[in-house]
């Protein structure tokens, strides 16, 4: 299982533009584009934010 897949949420590139990720500002303190998001939650998050995002809630 890769590390992205936490629960069933997986980190998936969303076919539409690049938006904020939602976790990366909060986090890491400022904006970060991506494409990638989690398809379950319908959330823009980069990689190593959507590790941290699933643990965190
Ligand atoms: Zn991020
Ligand atoms: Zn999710």
């Amino acid at each position: 299982m890769p590390v992205e897949n936490i629960g069933g949420h997986r980190n998936v590139g969303l076919i539409m533009k690049r938006t904020t990720c939602k976790f990366h500002k909060t986090s890491v303190g400022h904006r970060s584009d991506t494409v990638y998001g989690c398809e379950v939650c319908n959330l823009h998050l980069c990689k190593e934010c959507h590790v941290a995002y699933h643990k965190a809630v």
